[in-house]
Order: C-alpha cells, then structure tokens, then sequence
C-alpha cells in the first residue's frame, strides 16, 4: 500500500523476505516533468512484486523516472534492471560505485583483502567461509551490472520542479548519500539513520575507518534544518535530531564496553572481543549464533576497536599475523 507523504512524495513498503530488516521503503518524488525513485528492494520476487504494484499505483512511466541509489547494497540496488526504464538515469555516490564493481567483479583482490581483514583478527576460517558463502545478500544483487551517473558531495538534483542537495554521508558504506529537499525541509536518510533498528557500522580493511566516518556524517547531519526524516527500513515516525543524539551515545556505550573488555583481558583478538559483547539476538550464547549474524557481530566490533586505536585509546600488537589488543600505554 503506497504512502502519500507529501502531495508528491510518496513511500512505497516493500517485502525483503528472509531478511531481519523486513521491509524496504522505496520513495517517489512525482512531478510533471521527471520523477525519481529511490532504491528499490533485493532482486527477489517478493521485493519485486511490491514495488511494481507501487509503481503501477502511482501510475509511474519509468521511461520519466530516475533511480537514485543511496548506497550499493543488494537491498537497495537489486531490482535496478528489472524496473529501470531505458531512458532511466541511475545516481550513487562514486565511492560507492567503485565498491559495487570491486565487490562483483572480485577487482583488486577485493575478497582476499575482506578475509584478511577478519582472519588477522582470528575469525575462524571455517566459520568465516559459512558466513560469507551462506550470505544472503550476495546472491539477491542485481544479476546485471548496469552504469550509473557519480553524484558528489553538494551536488544539487533537480528534478522537475524539486531541488535535491546530495549529502554524503559516509559510514555504513563509504559512497552512501541523502537527499536533502530544503523547501519541505525533507531528507532521504538511506541507511544513514534509523529509527527502530541501529545501522550495521562494519569494519573496512584499512586505512577504511567505518565508525569514525559514520559519527562525523551523523554530525553534519545535525546542520540540516529537518522536519521529515526518511529513512530506508520500517518506521520514518521518529524525533530526527533525537535519534541523531542516541546513535552517537549508543556507539559511545559500545566503545566503552569495548575498552572495559580490553582493559581487563589484555592482549585480547577481535574476535575474542566481539564474543564479550552484549547482543540482541535471540541465540542463547556466541557459539549459538547463526554464521551471518556472527559475522556482522564481529564487523560491528571490529569497526568500534579500529576507532579505538585511531583514538590512540587502544594500541595493537601482531602475534604471528593475529592482532592483539591491549590499552594504550599500558594505561587503566
Ligand atoms: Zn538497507
């Protein structure tokens, strides 16, 4: 059932079936002239489904619509070519655009950096090769590689009568954007913010500093004047600059639960550290965790300690191509 917003911005839910985020909201911006959709839902019949009954409710010619892209997740990108009209433009942050080839085409040895990153961080290998062969998300990308225009920092979107600024936002991914719309004081967040769920911060082979570049995005986002907040999943109900206020403190707890975790079991591996760590989840201990979620449980805390040594609060050391954690300075 599609969402009428505004008089011309509306929200179409869409299923993401297996999947603990649920549901996609795809947005319309419609105008006389052009429209824009953005992101549309995993390459999945159910996603598929929602959002070709949405766009048939609006009554949408794709041939007039473009596609912007928050960011390159499966979720968001996979059903680009199936609903994409010839004359369709697509939009996504440059970095993001790079990352989905590296990522697809395996450019640069991409997934061997990936597995580096996480096995020097003693992830078991065989429990790293469940977690990423089993992932869900790698098999609904888009089948089809399909070009897209770079949007920059700034850059304003016109789109008939409407005015888009680009935010980018890095964090969840390094190329992620919002759409700021200053007359109606109205922002597409992506996965930037949301309300009922924290984004996954992951941990990024280095230099990439996930979680450093996601609280300095949420930061510039407090610059912006905001009365509707869109986010990409569930409920866009939600009190903007509070949510912006209790993400920075609930990754503020989590880098404190981290350092108390280190500070009393020093020389501690990063996935030693993730299994200390309080999740909500519903498995009754570490070892019960399905392969997917571990990984991601690891990848958040993995992203929280490589802002910790960035901090200079947590210093490292490799013990025969493991990393080892301890307090800087040898400090309580
Ligand atoms: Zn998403």
């Amino acid at each position: 059932m599609v969402q009428r917003i505004l008089p011309n911005i509306f929200r179409i839910p869409v299923r993401l079936k297996g999947n603990p985020l649920k549901i996609l909201n795809s947005y319309v911006v419609k105008t006389t002239d052009r429209n824009l959709l953005i992101d549309t839902g995993f390459n999945q019949d159910e996603s598929f489904e929602d959002l070709k009954k949405g766009i048939e409710e609006l009554d949408l010619d794709m041939d007039k619509t473009d596609i912007f892209l928050t960011h390159f997740h499966s979720d968001h990108t996979g059903l680009v070519p199936r609903i994409a009209g010839t004359s369709s433009k697509k939009y996504m942050g440059a970095a993001d655009i790079e990352l989905f080839e590296a990522q697809n085409s395996d450019r640069d040895g991409y997934w061997g950096k990936v597995k580096d990153a996480f096995l020097s961080r003693a992830y078991p290998e065989d429990e790293y090769r469940a977690a990423v062969d089993r992932n869900p998300a790698r098999h609904l990308v888009s089948p089809v590689r399909f070009d897209c225009i770079p949007v920059h920092d700034n850059e304003v979107l016109r789109i008939g009568d409407m005015e888009f600024v680009c935010i980018h936002t890095p964090g969840h991914t390094p190329g992620h954007f919002c759409l700021y719309n200053k007359k109606n004081k109205l922002i597409f967040l992506g996965d930037q913010l949301l309300f009922d769920i924290t984004p996954n911060i992951s941990v990024r082979p280095r230099p990439g500093n996930a979680l450093k570049e996601y609280l300095e995005s949420l930061q510039k986002l407090k610059n912006y004047d905001v009365a509707i907040p869109l986010t990409a999943h569930r409920e866009n109900n939600g009190n903007y600059y509070a949510r912006i206020d209790e993400l920075i403190q609930h990754h503020d707890i989590r880098l404190q639960e981290l350092i108390d975790i280190i500070k009393t079991n020093p020389g501690i591996n990063g996935y030693q550290a993730a299994a200390k760590m309080e999740w909500s989840i519903r498995a009754k201990s570490w070892d019960d965790f399905p392969p997917g979620q571990k990984w991601f449980a690891v990848a958040e805390a993995l992203a929280h300690v490589d802002y910790l040594i960035y901090m200079g609060k947590v210093s490292v050391e490799n013990n025969n191509g493991i990393e080892q954690y301890s307090i800087a300075g040898g400090g309580v």
